[in-house]
């Protein structure tokens, strides 16, 4: 049976029998010309390789996993390839052109990443051609931003080059991850690749997110030179006859299409063009496709003049050179480069939570008489449920609030020895434009109820401060921590961020050997946290901790996942140091970043698959150490708890 493969979803066509030239019509809902019946069926075999045909791409609108159609048996590398002086270890993805494998380099010690050319493709010198090509431009190319090659050669009838091994994912997956700043940090990356290369006179002709690898600090590499062109015309390497209508056809710039081997930088700009409208919008610009601003709320306006002058039918329209691009995306990288809220917090470190009470203490008070009320009713309630009467702590004096509960004795409390009490705060609510609040909660005696248990917890000049000494969490006890107690946050839109700062504990507190240290702000419910720690002598962490839908337990840090951390272990500052906390929904999960001292980049992100639609309460914590927390600053959408949760007061860790 002789197949051809679909260019536009890679699906296997039955072509036997058929006229070249013939129509057929796919499942996706594109036709295309049967091409190549005549040719060598090497050259037909391999998913799209063919040279006369388009590379395959990725179906519109369908599974962005699935890159090629089935690669036919021979034009795969064979597992018993012995390459002198590396050792193959596994096969790290597939092209159009073979396998590339992750390999020990034995001189040197190292992981590299081999890109093989199977023998049946390196009996047509079309193929060996092109794969000379790729490692002619590769070897030219010397960008922090461009896969790196190390060496080349021939071994019996493999055809091989050498790279440095890009130790992450491809964009491809990592695409709808991504924050529209991020989208723009990594564009920016590319297009300093793309205007690097073409300095040389050479094309990429391919880029697309399969080709565009990231390494676990997000740091960008474009791959995948194998249709690369060199537009010198004394070259040897001028773009060959049938290096026509090749590319891959959803990133294709409209002349590329036409005639691929007459196209200059502009082409790359186009499929630049289209990858960077995918990442903002998480869709391909087909047809009279919207601007990335209208499909994505908030996006800065600017990106769409960039996008749409790169996706210009016209290659004259476009820019001109990939150098323009760079400067565009490096303003717009500089002025989006705090994410939502980040601006707001330096303003709110310019006018601390307590002025803001102050200078709006009208709206303030007509605030703080409701929530004196809601206080009142979740007090009667809790009476009504056996449960005790809030009480406020003050030092190391308990005192009753109010007159509706009786006085406790040691033996009434329903919570453990080490559990203190609920202290008031007060705070001031600002509903936003977008449906949000802004709560900021100041640490003084007021009528917002802060949960408190474990610990010693006391509310002194505008700080919350709290002692902590020994392993509570031991035995089913309480671990120290205090919860804004009523309100719930949505995870798909959350921040909050705290002033605070975490000192060894003063004499008189026992320490146990294994004793953890930390200060915590979290988003927690029962079964539930994503926390940004500090633990001094050790550095900043990001932990989290839930259930996805398939009913597993997700667990992990920031120390512990390379992928989590966005720049090297963050050391705690010495003093009070802000930190915050964001979550934001994004497709099939919540992006979660953590942030200190009104830094630009978050110093770890997370994306928690499954974590979106969930509640939780703002929590701060405190082991082993003395805390304070000031300026507590939450904005995000309110909620009802999720049905799963039990009374937070008696999670347990
Ligand atoms: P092809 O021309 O066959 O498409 P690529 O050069 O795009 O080959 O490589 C195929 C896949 O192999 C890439 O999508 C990527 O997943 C992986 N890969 C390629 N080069 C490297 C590298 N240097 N380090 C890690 N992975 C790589
Ligand atoms: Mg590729």
């Amino acid at each position: 049976m002789k197949t051809q493969n679909c260019p536009n979803c890679a699906r296997a066509h039955d072509v036997s029998g058929l006229a070249d030239g013939h129509e057929l019509p796919c499942a996706c809902g594109t036709r295309f010309p049967v091409r190549g019946l005549e040719r060598s069926p090497v050259a037909s075999l391999d998913a799209g390789v063919d040279a006369t045909v388009v590379r395959p791409s990725l179906p519109v609108g369908g599974s962005p996993g699935m890159m090629t159609g089935p690669v036919a048996e021979g034009s795969l590398v064979s597992t018993a390839v012995e390459l002198p002086g590396y050792e193959l270890v596994r096969v790290l993805g597939r092209g159009g052109m073979g396998e590339v494998w992750l390999a020990r380099q034995k001189s040197l010690r190292r992981m590299v990443a081999v890109k093989v050319l199977p023998p049946r493709l390196a009996k047509d010198p079309e193929f060996v051609t092109r794969f000379d090509k790729e490692a002619t431009a590769l070897a030219a190319l010397n960008h922090p931003n461009i896969v790196q090659i190390i060496d080349r050669g021939v071994a019996g009838e493999h055809y091989y080059f050498v790279m440095e091994y890009v130790e992450g994912r491809s964009l491809r997956d990592v695409m709808r991850e991504l924050s529209p700043s991020e989208a723009l940090r990594v564009a920016l990356q590319v297009a300093r690749a793309i205007e690097s290369a073409h300095d040389k006179d050479i094309i990429h002709r391919d880029l697309k997110p399969e080709n565009i690898l990231l390494d676990g600090r997000g740091h960008v590499k474009v791959a995948d030179f194998g249709l690369a062109g060199i537009r010198r015309p004394d070259s040897r390497l001028q773009l060959t006859a049938t290096a026509v209508a090749m590319g891959t056809i959803n990133y294709m710039a409209p002349e590329q299409r036409r005639d691929a081997k007459n196209v200059d930088g502009r082409a790359d700009l186009f499929s630049f063009g289209v990858v960077l409208y995918e990442m903002l919008t998480g869709e391909l610009p087909v047809g009279r496709f919207k601007l990335p601003s209208e499909r994505v709320e908030g996006l800065d306006a600017r990106v769409d003049d960039v996008v749409a002058r790169l996706l210009e039918n016209e290659p004259e329209a476009r820019y001109l050179k990939a150098a323009e691009v760079c400067r565009e995306l490096e303003s717009l990288v500089s002025s989006t480069s705090l994410p939502p809220g980040m601006v707001q917090q330096h303003e709110a470190e310019l006018s601390p939570v307590r002025s803001r009470l102050r200078s709006g203490w009208r709206k303030v008070r007509v605030v703080l008489t409701v929530l004196g009320g809601m206080v009142v009713v979740f007090a009667g309630a809790r009476q009504v449920l056996g449960r005790p009467a809030t009480l406020f702590q003050f030092g190391d004096k308990k005192v009753v609030l109010g007159t509706w509960g009786p006085r406790l004795t040691d033996a009434d409390k329903p919570w453990p020895d080490n559990t203190d009490a609920d202290l008031f705060v007060s705070s001031s609510v600002e509903e936003l434009a977008d449906g949000r609040v802004r709560l900021g909660v100041d640490f003084v005696q007021g009528e917002e109820e802060l949960n408190a248990h474990a610990g010693t917890w006391t509310l002194e000049n505008g700080q919350l401060r709290a002692m902590q000494g020994g392993n509570e969490a031991g035995g089913g006890q309480l671990i120290p921590r205090a919860y804004l107690s009523h309100r719930y946050f949505s995870s798909d839109d959350f921040s909050a961020e705290a002033l605070m700062s975490a000192s060894p504990l003063g004499k008189g507190y026992a320490e146990e050997p294994d004793a953890q240290h930390y200060a915590e702000l979290s988003f927690r419910d029962t079964g539930l946290q994503v926390s940004v720690y500090a633990i001094p002598n050790a550095g900043m962490r990001l932990s989290w901790r839930y259930t996805d839908a398939g009913g597993e337990e997700v667990v992990g840090n920031s120390s512990q996942e390379v992928e989590s951390l966005v720049q090297d272990e963050t050391p705690v500052p010495v003093g009070p140091f802000r930190v915050k906390l964001q979550l934001k929904k994004k497709k099939n999960g919540v992006d979660v970043q953590a942030y200190i001292s009104g830094a630009s980049e978050p110093f770890a992100r997370k994306f928690l698959e499954g974590f979106q639609g969930r509640s939780g309460k703002v929590a701060v914590g405190c082991r082993n150490l003395s805390c304070t927390f000031d300026d507590l600053v939450v904005r995000g959408v309110q909620t009802k708890k999720s049905a799963h949760d039990k009374v937070a007061e008696t999670e347990q860790e």
